[in-house]
C-alpha cells in the first residue's frame, strides 16, 4: 500500500543504462573464430545471451548461457508454466535480459575462460549472491496498532513503524499476498543458488518496523533487495509499478550510493515482471511508465544495498484482484520478480 503523497515522479522513458550487448557480442564472436571447440562453446554462450536480450522468457533470463540439455532440464521444473506463459508476451516488452558471460571478454584467452565456466555458472547462476526479500506488512499488524503506529525516524522525517496494508474487496489481505509471492520467489531464487534472507516470514507477531526491514538487508550485505507489495488505489486504477529510491542524505540516512544500482534493478524487474505476468504498467502513476521515485519510504531511505519496491497490482481493482487472489498468477508474479533480479545480478551487479 502506498501513501497518498508521492513526493517524486519519474516520467521519462527508461532504457537500461549500461548495456552494449550487441557490440560486445560481436567482439567476442570475432575473438572466438580461431578457437575451435572452445570457440564453439563461446558461440553458444553468446547466442544464448542474445536470445535473452530479445526475449524475456523465463528460461532465457534465468540462465542465458545454458547448454541445450540444461535448458531442457530447467524447463521441466516448477517454472514451466511461467515459461510457456511468458513466451507469448515477451516479444511485446522490448529488451531487458542481460548476461555477465558475454559482457566482459574481449580477448581470445578471456573468452575461452568464460566459455569454460559456462556449465558451472549456468547450474547455479546466482551462487554467491544474497537476495533480501521483504514481504510488505504483516498479516497480524491489525492486532498490534500501538506497536505499528509508533513513529520511527527515516532520515528526512518520521513515519509509522509499519502499516496494516490494504486488501481486496473480498478481504484478501495484502500481507497474505506479499508473503505468498515472497515465498514462491525464494524457492525460485534458491534453485538458482542464491542465498535468500526474509525480513519476516510470518513468524513475527507484528512488523518489523520499516527501519528494521532496511537494516536486515544492510546487515545481510544483500546484492539486491526487494519489498513486495500490492497497492490500494481507486477501483478504476490498474496495473503494477516499481518504486525506486530518491536520494536522501539527511538525519542519519544516506542512500545516495544505491540510487543508481537500484534504478538498474528496478528497470530489470519492471521489464521481467511485465513480460512474465502480462500485467500492464499502472495507469495511475507517473504517466503510465511503471516507475515511481519516492523519498518517503523508510525501507528505501535507510537502505545501503540496492533496493526497490514493487506494487504488483491494485488490490482494489477487480481485474487485478482476480489475478492477485489466484495462486497461479502469484507464481507468475514471483517468477517475474526473480527473472528481473536474476537479470540484474547476472549483469555483474
Ligand atoms: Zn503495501
Amino acid at each position: 500500500m502506498r501513501s497518498e503523497h508521492p513526493l517524486d515522479h519519474y516520467d521519462a522513458p527508461e532504457q537500461r543504462p549500461h548495456r552494449a550487448r550487441a557490440a560486445t557480442a560481436a567482439m567476442v564472436l570475432a575473438a572466438l573464430v580461431p578457437l575451435g571447440f572452445a570457440g564453439w562453446l563461446g558461440w553458444k554462450a553468446v547466442a544464448g545471451s542474445q536470445d535473452a536480450g530479445h526475449s524475456v522468457a523465463v528460461g532465457d533470463v534465468t540462465a542465458p548461457a545454458l547448454a541445450p540439455v540444461q535448458q531442457g532440464a530447467q524447463a521441466g521444473g516448477s517454472s514451466s508454466s511461467a515459461a510457456s506463459s511468458a513466451s507469448s508476451s515477451a516479444a511485446a516488452s522490448g529488451s531487458t535480459g542481460s548476461s555477465a558471460s558475454a559482457s566482459t571478454p574481449n580477448s581470445a584467452s578471456s573468452a575461452a575462460t568464460a566459455a569454460a565456466k559456462v556449465p558451472a555458472s549456468s547450474a547455479h547462476p546466482l551462487s554467491g549472491k544474497t537476495v533480501v526479500i521483504d514481504p510488505g506488512h504483516n498479516p497480524d499488524n491489525g492486532k498490534y496498532a500501538s506497536e505499528i503506529n509508533k513513529l520511527v525516524q527515516i532520515g528526512n522525517g518520521s513515519t509509522t513503524c509499519d502499516t496494516t496494508g490494504t486488501e481486496t474487496d473480498s478481504g484478501y489481505l495484502e500481507a497474505d499476498f506479499t508473503l505468498d509471492v515472497a515465498r514462491r520467489a525464494r524457492t525460485l531464487l534458491e534453485a538458482e543458488g542464491a542465498k535468500v534472507v526474509f525480513t519476516q516470514d510470518g513468524n513475527t507477531a507484528w512488523g518489523p518496523c520499516v527501519t528494521q526491514r532496511a537494516a536486515i538487508g544492510n546487515a545481510a550485505h544483500a546484492d539486491a533487495a526487494i519489498s513486495i507489495h500490492g497497492d490500494g488505489a481507486g477501483a478504476s486504477d490498474r496495473g503494477f509499478h516499481v518504486i525506486l529510491p530518491a536520494a536522501v542524505d539527511q538525519g542519519g540516512a544516506d542512500n545516495r550510493a544505491i540510487v543508481a544500482p537500484s534504478r538498474t534493478l528496478g528497470l530489470d524487474v519492471r521489464s521481467a515482471f511485465h513480460s512474465v505476468t502480462g500485467e500492464p504498467f499502472a495507469n495511475y502513476i507517473s504517466g503510465g511508465s511503471g516507475l515511481d521515485v519516492r523519498s518517503d519510504l523508510g525501507g528505501l531511505n535507510m537502505s545501503t544495498v540496492p533496493k526497490i519496491f514493487i506494487e504488483c497490482g491494485n488490490m482494489r481493482n477487480a481485474t487485478d484482484a482476480k489475478e492477485m487472489t489466484s495462486a497461479s498468477w502469484r507464481q507468475l508474479a514471483a517468477q517475474g520478480v526473480v527473472n528481473g533480479i536474476t537479470a540484474y545480478l547476472e549483469s555483474g551487479n
